[in-house]
């Protein structure tokens, strides 16, 4: 999301006569988008930024400085109490005043009036859902679109809800329009955005015929002609009803590949951290999901070492873990956040426990990429060719519909298709394997 928010706000300075430029050693302005979901983020946002406000105060006085998005929200003026030459902080339904602020802000300096203050714009705005929009001219062959801001739900470790304000969705002409002038543009893969789009245009639209307003809009994605492939993140579990789980056999676009956070594997602790569901009706999800779509891989977010977490716990997450057989995933050890409801626990458990239990979801989850990556080899897969492959000449990169990278020999001119390539080798990370010209088997 913040990478969605990012390319929208430098196409909107690109709009105002700004340009890019591929070095920040050659920029006269730095925005910092920032996440705040654990502290460690937040302080690698401020130590960058407070090496860039004394690379400001040293050489470049002229150098604006900024921080955006979710710390900007939750921190706001406080971050000056160790950044006093930050010139702007801007929240997370203020994207699009940026290249108002950043004019304003080049007219003080260019008129050497007084140094400017800093600049703060933290409120919450009506429609500002509506207002991340712009994308890069480019014209991506993968692209992301933000269907909705905000979060109502209630998870006790999560500061999200703070930072994002309450949900507000776009309307679905709007999101259907960004989508077909993205395909016009040469987009071939959409990526639905929000933090719960499960929970999309229950604030503006009725179920219709037993579908939620989120499968309406699933729907009307698959009809605009030229788009190949329909992605989203995050959903949450409570989402997966009936109406979801079948969309995966109806809809052609709807690729089976889903990302769907588990956070523990224990009742108790998924209680204890106010998710509203249980590891049986988890699994219940996975399984409904598997039958409507046999290949569909899982990918997760898992939260090890929030507070009371005991080894059973975490043992029962280690199982559910591999009995669905998530092959991607984020572990997350917990960081208390404050202003959540869990900040008032105790964190009790120790950082080397976390540590502990991380890597061992971290190795599993190696283990299991690899057995998923295993599997494709001598299978034909869909790929489609997303450009040049960080290494070697004249290999390509493009992904399967289950997400998965795949390496070939190719040419550009492939880019933007889908091809068919026949897996020949697995790593953990990527498959690798060779085009195969006598086109798709039904496999
Ligand atoms: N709204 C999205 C994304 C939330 S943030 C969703 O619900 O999926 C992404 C992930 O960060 C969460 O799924 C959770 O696993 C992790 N996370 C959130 N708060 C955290 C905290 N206080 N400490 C550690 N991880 C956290």
């Amino acid at each position: 999301m913040n990478e969605r928010d990012s390319e929208a706000v430098a196409a909107m300075l690109r709009g105002r006569g700004y340009s890019i430029v591929d070095g920040e050693q050659d920029a006269d302005v730095i925005l910092l988008n920032t996440c705040s979901v654990r502290d460690q983020a937040e302080q690698k946002a401020i130590g960058k930024a407070g090496y860039l406000t004394s690379r400001k105060r040293k050489h470049q006085p002229k150098l604006l400085v900024g921080i955006m998005g979710c710390m900007a929200q939750n921190r706001g003026a406080d971050l000056l109490d160790q950044l006093p030459d930050l010139d702007l902080i801007v929240g997370t339904q203020k994207f699009h005043h940026v290249p108002d602020h950043l004019d304003n802000l080049i007219r003080t300096l260019e008129g050497q009036g007084p140094k400017p203050s800093t600049l703060i714009d933290l409120e919450a705005e009506e429609s500002s859902q509506n207002t991340i929009r712009e994308h890069n001219k480019e014209g991506s062959i993968s692209s992301f679109v933000s269907i909705m801001q905000g979060c109502n739900m209630r998870c006790n470790f999560c500061i999200v809800p703070k930072t994002r304000g309450k949900e507000r969705s776009r309307p679905i002409e709007h999101i259907v329009e960004e989508v077909e002038e993205l395909v016009a543009a040469g987009t071939k893969e959409i990526t639905l955005l929000g933090q719960i789009v499960t929970s999309y245009g229950r604030d503006i639209l009725k179920f219709k015929d037993k579908k939620s307003p989120f499968v309406q809009l699933l729907e009307q994605v698959q009809e605009v002609k030229g788009l190949e492939r329909i992605r989203f993140t995050s959903p949450h579990p409570r989402g997966f009803k009936d109406d979801l789980i079948e969309a995966y056999r109806d809809l052609s676009k709807l690729c089976e590949y889903v990302h769907l956070p588990l956070q523990s594997g224990s009742d108790r602790m998924l209680k204890a951290m106010n998710r509203p569901y249980r590891v049986e009706s988890f699994l219940n999800i996975v399984n409904g999901l598997r039958k409507a779509a046999p290949r569909m891989t899982f990918s997760t977010d898992i939260i090890v070492g929030y507070p009371g977490e005991t080894d059973q716990d975490f043992q029962e997450t280690v199982e559910v873990f591999k009995e669905v057989g998530f092959d991607m995933g984020f572990i997350f050890k917990y960081s208390p956040r404050s202003g959540t409801v869990s900040a008032e626990l105790q964190d009790d458990v120790p950082k080397e426990v976390k540590e502990k239990r991380n890597q061992v979801l971290l190795d599993i989850l190696q283990e299991q990429s690899m057995k998923t990556n295993q599997s494709l080899v001598g299978r034909i897969e869909e790929v489609l060719v997303e450009g040049p492959a960080r290494k070697g000449e004249g290999m390509f990169m493009g992904r399967n519909r289950g997400f998965r990278k795949v390496i070939f020999a190719g040419t550009p001119r492939l880019i933007g298709q889908l091809v068919p390539v026949r897996i020949t080798e697995a790593s953990v990370t990527t498959v690798k394997g060779e085009l195969e010209l006598t086109g798709m088997e039904d496999n």
